[in-house]
């Protein structure tokens, strides 16, 4: 679940620059021209926010509950700042304001700044969302957006409104917003967001259905991380491109590390294909937020698929005398995906509050609401519900659930999804 400490963080910032910008605007300046650059302003402010985003840090896991959530609003932040750009393009009087020398004017080039930026932005969301484009493709051509950012910062500086008035209230925001998101992209791109790095040697990789287990162990220290928390895998090599996020699926108290992998794409298949034991992997990590040790004693942990992971963790570090009662519901095509299922039914007999439900969507058995009140003990809102798998089927089972009077703050899902 989103936490929305973060966003009040961030419309509190957006408030207070609007208000400061209306305030302290000049006398001469026409309502529109302060409305527009008011626009302005706030898309700016947004990729700052988005920039920001992106240097990881832990505070901001807290606020928005777990770096996948981080992402989202990174994504969704620099998505509006489009849209405020183009509502400051289209708003924004084409001619100079009153007192603005045309000749001083045409010496700076706010105006082809602008205009490059918007180019640059459309283009980049268009790269954004064209699902056709790989992910490491993407990735080098997304870090471009830094030089973006410089050339708004360009087109604000040299812009007529703004130039003769920086040093106003909302233009000292500005500047000092700008001087935070060039830190930011500097701590980015120079790596220092990538924290926590800690060094394994790769022991085995299993072959299972569809997916790849790997398994390390620590060459220094161990990674301390709870149960559901991942990280961003590494291997160390010629041909291994970016880091990986994936969710840790032992128990902390194991001696090393494992992932389980589901084949997907070039880099999850080359790790089936070639990787062999005895090389060595840097975990980035942990982070993460889809932890079941607060909430509500009552469980369901839905599985989709590969979602299985952060709850083969959490299963694995379960021991008797646990006083929770949790249901398992595993959802797959069939059972031979269902990845360790015999372990966990063994753990299951083993901690007897583990019940575990196997829906096999080839036998017509789907993950729904109706289907899930018939193998609960309890009325549905008498538990909360980590989710994690699929999209679609996390995102159809959250709004089933809320419509079965299910609170919002008992509903916890994990997305496998950054971009
Ligand atoms: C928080 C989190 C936890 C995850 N846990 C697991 C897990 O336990 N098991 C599992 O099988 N999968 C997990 N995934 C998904 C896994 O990261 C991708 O399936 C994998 O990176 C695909 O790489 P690929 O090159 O083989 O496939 P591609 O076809 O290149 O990528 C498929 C999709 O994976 C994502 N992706 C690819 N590369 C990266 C990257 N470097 N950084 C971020 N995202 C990327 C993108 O959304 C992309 O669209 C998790 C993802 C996230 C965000």
């Amino acid at each position: 679940m989103l936490n929305k400490k973060g966003l009040f963080v961030i419309l509190g910032f957006l408030v207070i620059f609007a208000v400061t910008h209306f305030v302290f605007a000049p006398e001469q300046f026409s309502a529109r021209l302060v409305g527009t650059t008011m626009l302005g302003g706030v898309a700016f402010l947004l990729m700052t926010t988005s920039i920001v985003l992106s240097t990881r840090l832990a505070v901001f896991e807290d606020w928005f509950g777990g770096l996948d959530r981080v992402y989202q609003v990174h994504k969704f932040t620099g998505v509006f700042s489009i849209l405020f750009v183009f509502a400051h393009f289209i708003g924004v009087p084409k001619e100079l304001p009153a007192g603005v020398d045309p000749t001083v004017h045409g010496l700076v080039p706010s105006a082809p700044l602008g205009m490059v930026s918007l180019v640059l932005l459309v283009l980049s969301l268009a790269l954004a969302l064209n699902r056709k484009i790989s992910y490491s493709r993407w990735r080098p051509m997304h870090k471009l957006m830094g030089l973006v950012y410089l050339l708004v910062i360009g087109h604000f500086m040299t812009a007529p409104a703004i130039f003769f008035e920086r040093f106003s209230a909302s233009g000292y925001l500005l500047i000092g917003a700008a001087i935070l998101g060039l830190l930011a992209f500097l701590y980015s791109v120079l790596g220092f967001n990538k924290r926590n790095k800690t060094r394994f040697k790769l022991e085995t990789v299993n072959s299972l259905e569809r997916a790849t287990e790997i398994v390390l162990s620590p060459i220094d220290k161990s990674l301390a991380f709870k149960p559901g928390q991942f990280a961003f895998v590494e291997v160390q090599g010629k041909g291994w491109t970016e880091p990986h996020p994936f969710t840790i699926s032992s128990a902390p108290s194991e001696d090393g590390l494992r992932f389980t992998l589901k084949v997907l794409g070039d880099w999850t298949r080359k790790v089936r294909e070639e990787l062999t034991p005895g090389g060595e992997v840097v975990v980035h990590g942990p982070y993460g937020r889809f932890d079941s040790t607060n909430a509500r004693s009552r469980q369901v942990w839905l599985a989709g698929g590969i979602g299985i992971t952060p709850f083969l963790s959490k299963i694995r570090a379960m021991n008797p005398g646990d006083e929770r009662e949790i249901t398992l519901v595993y959802a797959v095509r069939d059972r031979s995906e269902a990845l360790f299922l015999s372990e966990i039914e063994e753990k299951a007999k083993e901690l007897g509050n583990l019940k575990v439900v196997l829906l096999e969507s080839g036998l017509g058995q789907f993950a729904r609401v109706d289907i899930m009140k018939e193998k609960l003990s309890g009325s549905l809102d008498s538990y909360d519900y980590f989710l994690c798998g699929p999209k679609p089927m996390v995102k159809g089972l959250s709004k089933d659930l809320k419509a079965g009077n299910v609170p919002k703050n008992s509903i916890h899902t994990e997305a496998f999804e950054f971009r």
